[in-house]
């Protein structure tokens, strides 16, 4: 095998990231892609120590020696570079959010809360979230998350959440949502997940004053639970209230959004750093 050791002091694991288990048939390619991640970002990432050599083949060398020391990789394909292996062992490589990490000037905190499983998966949503905000400088921050196991004629009378939605709710089903989980500081935005509205709708963000919230379908994209925070940053005075243009994050289905991140105009990011949500750090 082609093995380098580095002559730097290496760290491992990264300081942040998610934990992959890595599997047959992954690469650094394939994981980078599902990721939204160049491929060297993703292995300077995890091996930042490669980062400053300038020679490519003895880069690739300390990658492999990287591997095998770090990841427990013992496998290869041409007998020269090491492949992943779902016997690795441990097997672990980590994923960051951005190729490069962005400096971050606001945040905006979250709250979850879940009556259904949604098509896409929890992580993608907020992942989704963190990725669009960011560009800005914007930080979403997972403040909780709760799955809530509610009596079943509760849970039956909300499986569909009727009525309309409106910028203020004060009553009715989606004000009944939005109650489950009190108490949260009104400079945070909760994000309740149902089943299905009976109105045709991925999302609502309307709210009970001073109580920002919003609901996210099971069918929503992947950029409805980030849309709909949007609506709630936003406001119920800013105009116009959905994009046009198949790019922008409010764009009014967000199953049609064409970008990946897609974009806010600069005076949607004027607007939403005016919030009481956006927090300046
Ligand atoms: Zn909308």
């Amino acid at each position: 095998m082609l093995e380098q050791k580095p002559t730097q002091a290496v760290t491992f694991p990264p300081r942040d990231g998610d934990r992959y288990k890595v599997r047959t048939g992954d690469s650094w390619g394939s994981i980078a892609k599902a990721n939204d991640l160049d491929t060297w970002a993703l292995i300077e990432y995890n091996f930042p120590v490669v980062k400053s050599v300038a020679d490519f083949q003895a880069k690739c060398k300390m990658v492999n020696w990287l591997l095998r020391n770090h990841v427990g990789c013992t496998k290869s394909s041409d007998g020269k570079n090491y492949r992943f292996d779902s016997s690795d062992t441990p097997g672990y490589i980590y994923i960051p959010l951005f190729n490069v990490q962005p400096t971050f000037t606001h945040r905006v905190g979250l709250h979850f809360c879940s009556l259904t499983t949604t098509n896409v998966p929890f992580n993608t949503a907020f992942r989704n979230a963190q990725r669009v905000y960011a560009q800005y400088g914007i930080r979403i921050d997972f403040q909780s998350g709760r799955s809530l196991g509610l009596p079943e004629d509760e849970a039956n009378r909300l499986a569909v959440v009727n009525g309309s939605c409106e910028w203020e709710i004060t009553s009715g089903e989606f004000n009944d949502v939005q109650r489950l989980v009190g108490g949260l500081p009104s400079t945070e935005i909760l994000v309740c997940y149902v089943k299905e509205f009976s109105a045709s709708l991925l999302g609502c963000g309307g709210h009970a004053p001073n109580k920002p919230a919003c609901i996210v379908a099971a069918a929503g994209s992947g950029w409805t639970t980030a849309h709909e925070v949007g609506h709630v940053l936003l406001g119920k005075n800013f105009s116009p209230v959905h994009a046009t243009d198949t790019t922008n994050l409010m764009y009014k289905t967000t199953l049609g959004i064409t970008s990946n991140p897609p974009q806010l105009t600069t005076a949607q990011v004027e607007q939403i750093k005016k919030s009481s949500c956006c927090v300046k750090l």
